[in-house]
């Protein structure tokens, strides 16, 4: 099987725009100007559905990152940024949500170009989440207050906390919805009054650097927002251990997680880590089936698989388990996988062949080890890096495709005899991650207990997707704090007691 080889291109509103703009020269936003890297250096960005050079993108180094440092503590020091009324920074991030909005199909072209995710989900799910991002946050700007509070000293007082920024915070993103996790960074960092430095993946720099332009047109104070298009290894690396940085915020593996948490244990930044996930997907003896066997499905195959909170072990009781592994597999055998830019796809490549080679060994170790591949798990030939989504059964709880993140489309199905929830829930529980736990039930009592139960960030039940106001993160390795919600913006201040003696 191959993908297909002359894709159709749908009638993509905006591509040539997004051509046009890939072509460009790419520099480095650092104080409110273009530079180059200091070392003169660049790297390639390709197309993963062709393997294709898109672009060539400067490369941050270590003297970029000072340079960036030093213009971001610039811009804490700058009464236009650090007394700018809430409302003020509301309106910018208002703004911004506008301009994008009115940019959207360029965006959506951009990131299926440098990603390779189908355009229409681009389309229909990275941008409105980006824009909803935006204005919930800006939403934030002005109602971060702290509170009164009583003391029970000697003497009178007048006490209350203030919810200041935390300063120059290093944001760190990575490739599979880049616009997305990129603005669900800035947006509340900015609504908080912090100063930025965002540094996208090396795989994906297309729709950050195109965001600079929209945030350098709408006119936020320099150095505010920053911009270093470079690698993991040295510019993420120097921006976890700068001194001059207050927080670092990062959301991929949980490898580089924990360096990232070493790192930034110098200066004792503040750090949020959004990592992997191992996300069960619970399937009850009274779920409705029609809704849980697509719900299911969707949340492994989605993006190729390549979400933190993908849904890859699949827990379905007895009663169900073979018309839900039939369908799961019908939907997965019925999936276009092409191009991104193609009208028909359905799922797209992944991120780059290392990955692909990666999934692909998962599988194979898997099978070696005696689990059943009931669907997918072969090799798509020709360009472009594409993955079969597949469906193993008779997988054990010790397999390394039962207990770690693969980033692809493999699911693993098991079934269950069981209707004590503390078993339940102790088999979706034995994993080291615990970012997001899914349940279709239409029992009210079983769905409110599995969600108290479920050592995860966030339980949905019968469905549901990400919003900018559900805190999103996770327990165990899968991460420190919460993005999204109030939890997500405050995660952006520092509380200041105040106390005052009357
Ligand atoms: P993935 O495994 O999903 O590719 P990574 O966790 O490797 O994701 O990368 C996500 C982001 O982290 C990227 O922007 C990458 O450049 C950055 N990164 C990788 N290694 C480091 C590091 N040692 N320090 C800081 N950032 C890093």
């Amino acid at each position: 099987m191959t993908a297909s080889a002359t894709p159709k291109l749908a009638e993509i509103p905006s591509l040539d725009a997004a051509r046009a703009f890939a072509a460009q020269r790419h520099q480095l936003y650092v104080g409110g100007s273009w530079v180059d890297a200091l070392e003169g250096e660049t790297f390639a960005t390709h197309d993963p559905a062709t393997g294709d050079k898109l672009a060539d993108v400067a490369k941050a180094g270590e003297r970029d990152v000072d340079r960036a440092v030093e213009a971001a503590r610039g811009a804490m020091n700058d009464p236009a940024w650090i007394d700018m009324k809430p409302a003020a920074r509301a309106r910018l991030l208002e703004r911004l949500a506008d301009a994008l909005e009115s940019s959207v199909d360029e965006f959506a072209a951009l990131e299926t170009l440098d990603n390779g995710k189908p355009v229409r989900d681009a389309r229909n799910f990275d941008l409105p989440h980006a824009i909803g991002t935006l204005r919930y946050n800006s939403g934030w700007a002005t109602k971060l207050n702290g509170e009164t509070i009583s003391l029970s000293g000697p003497g009178t007082w007048h006490a209350y906390t203030l919810k200041q920024p935390v300063g120059v915070v290093a944001q760190i993103v990575p490739w599979n919805a880049p616009l997305a996790m990129a603005v669900s960074k800035i947006a509340p960092a900015l609504a908080a009054g912090c100063a930025v430095i965002l540094k996208p993946a090396e795989e994906t720099p297309l729709t950050a650097l195109r965001l600079a332009r929209l945030i350098e047109e709408i006119g936020f104070p320099p150095g505010v927002f920053n911009l270093l298009t470079g690698f993991g290894e040295t510019a993420g690396a120097a921006l976890t251990t700068h001194p001059g940085v207050e927080k670092v915020t990062f959301t991929g593996s949980t490898e580089v997680g924990r360096l990232i948490l070493r790192a930034a244990g110098g200066n004792f930044k503040r750090v949020t880590l959004e990592l992997g996930g191992k996300t069960p997907v619970i399937i009850m003896p009274d779920a409705d089936v029609t809704k849980a066997i697509p719900g299911a499905a969707m949340s492994i195959f989605a993006n190729a698989g390549q979400i933190c909170n993908a849904g890859s072990r699949l827990f379905v009781h007895e009663r169900h388990f073979d018309e839900v592994v039939e369908g799961v597999s019908k939907i997965a055998q019925g999936l276009k996988i092409g191009p991104g830019l193609a009208s028909d796809t359905q799922m797209g490549p992944v991120i780059s062949p290392t990955q692909r080679d990666r999934i692909h060994g998962y599988i194979r170790h898997g099978v070696e080890e005696g689990a059943n591949l009931h669907t997918g798990g072969h090799e798509i030939g020709g360009a472009g890096n594409f993955v079969p989504p597949t469906v193993l059964t008779r997988t054990t709880a010790d397999m390394a495709v039962r207990r770690e993140e693969i980033f692809g489309p493999v699911l693993c199905a098991m079934s269950f005899s069981d209707e004590d929830l503390d078993r339940i829930a102790a088999e979706a529980n034995d994993s080291d991650y615990g970012l997001g736990a899914v349940v279709w039930t239409n029992n009210l009592s079983a769905a409110h207990q599995l969600a108290r139960k479920l050592k995860a960030g966030t339980v949905r039940v019968n469905g549901g997707g990400l919003d900018p106001a559900l805190p999103f993160g996770g327990f165990k390795q899968s991460g420190w704090g919460r993005e999204n919600g109030r939890e997500g913006i405050e995660a952006y201040t520092e509380t200041k007691a105040v106390a005052m003696a009357l």
